[in-house]
């Protein structure tokens, strides 16, 4: 097979050549540049490199053809090559009415490149975001792992969707096919207990328990400190933020996450509204990132690790979580956020009458951290630990 195709589509000729020359100067190791200046031509060329089964990585097709519409060329050319990313050229107008507001929102392209272009600050930069979400749905060239199972079973279902979510490149073999018995004989095993995980360097697992598997990629299933600032509980899209600004202002974080992070935003495939990202991120990438961050400023991040009570130190008595303003303990009124237990913050859906959007999550997230900011100053931080399960 031959190197994947950038095809590029302008009635105009010279605009053909000018991005023709400009993306392969920069592209032209990995991918075959074709340009095309008629829809007819264009179409008859994508069936060819289908019919051949050439890949083609990115349509860049401009909106105004004069024989189609650029949205109704993407539509046959997706039909085509549905692996391929579509980009609609467009003219400088950011005004409402340009045609890839309606393309967008329609879901009839996927990105939009605006002409003429700068090489550095847009082209490159932007095509290469494009190649990155394209490489995705390509085949892995190195599997971190090989997970042998039945497709059916419960136990092996669970392990490709915890590696899935923590973005870990792994093959599925089923048990009873040639390549996965030749694995387990390879290892001395048989098909009595699955589904066995064998890591790149030969490490072996037989039915993993999540919190193993976790472990085996690299996670922290414990935490590492005794005493700490802030714990978090869940990291979803409001924890990650929580541990972002925290760990970022100073105070010594744990967050605590009975699966993977990512929460439900996680689950999602494209959340088109967050703010920064006009042609969407998806779920995973965007809490991927988070999770990153909050890492990176030094956030104890503990995976598979429910909390089940927050205790209160000194009586021993054992408490539960959710605000109940009559049962508020204490003469000062409680910080915005604050439960009926001072000093713990309900952030994200969890709180009472929560938005249930990402932003508005993420927007709690950093201002619980104020808050407990707050709460810390006021003396009070040897008030409640966690307790984890098991
Ligand atoms: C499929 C789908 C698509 C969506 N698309 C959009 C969208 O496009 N735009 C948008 O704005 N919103 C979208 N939402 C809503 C958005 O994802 C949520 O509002 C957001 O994820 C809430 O974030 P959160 O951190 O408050 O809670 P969650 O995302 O629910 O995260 C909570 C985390 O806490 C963990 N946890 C819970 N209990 C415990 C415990 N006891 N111990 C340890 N950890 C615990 C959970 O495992 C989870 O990881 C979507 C939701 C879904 C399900």
């Amino acid at each position: 097979m031959s190197r994947p195709v950038l095809f590029v589509i302008d009635d105009d000729v010279g605009v053909v050549h000018a991005l023709r020359d400009d993306l392969g100067r920069r592209f032209g190791e990995d991918f075959r540049v074709i340009g095309e200046s008629s829809a007819v031509a264009g179409l008859a060329m994508l069936r060819k490199l289908a019919d051949e089964h050439e890949p083609v990585a990115l349509l860049i097709v401009d909106h105004d053809l004069s024989e189609m519409s650029g949205v109704g060329f993407l539509a046959c050319a997706h039909e085509l090559h549905p692996l391929a990313r579509r980009v609609l050229l467009v003219e400088r107008d950011y005004s409402a009415r340009s045609p890839v507001v309606q393309a967008m929102t329609l879901g009839e392209a996927d990105y939009h490149l605006t002409k003429p272009w700068m090489l550095e600050q847009d082209l490159y930069r932007e095509i290469s975001e494009f190649l990155a979400d394209w490489a995705k749905d390509q085949e892995a060239g190195f599997e971190l792992f090989h997970v042998i199972g039945l497709p059916q079973d419960r136990g092996t279902h669970e392990v490709r969707e915890l590696l899935t979510r923590f973005n870990v490149p792994f093959r599925f073999h089923t048990a009873d096919g040639e390549q996965g018995r030749h694995l387990l004989n390879g290892k001395g095993l048989d098909t009595s207990r699955l589904p066995v995980m064998i890591r790149h360097d030969g490490y072996t697992m037989v039915e993993p328990a999540p919190a193993q598997i976790v472990a085996a990629v690299g996670g922290s299933t414990c935490s590492e400190v005794d005493e700490c600032d802030v714990v978090i509980v869940g990291a979803g899209p409001a924890g990650l933020t929580a541990a972002v600004y925290a760990a970022s202002e100073g105070l010594q974080t744990v967050v605590l996450e009975e699966s993977v992070s990512g929460g439900q935003a996680g689950n999602s495939p494209m959340i088109r509204n967050y703010p920064g990202f006009p042609h969407g991120i998806s779920g995973h990438e965007l809490t991927r990132r988070a999770c990153e961050q909050a890492w990176m400023f030094g956030a104890h991040i503990v995976f598979s690790q429910r909390t089940a009570d927050l205790a209160r130190r000194g009586d021993g008595r054992v408490v539960r979580v959710g605000a109940h303003p009559s049962r508020w303990p204490l003469d000062r009124p409680p910080l915005p956020l604050e439960t009926s237990m001072p000093g713990v913050f309900a952030a994200g859906d969890a709180r009472y009458r929560s938005i249930k959007r990402v932003a508005s999550a993420v927007g709690d997230g950093a201002t619980a951290v104020r808050l407990a900011h707050e709460y810390l100053a006021a003396g009070h931080s040897d008030e409640l630990s966690p307790i984890p399960r098991g």
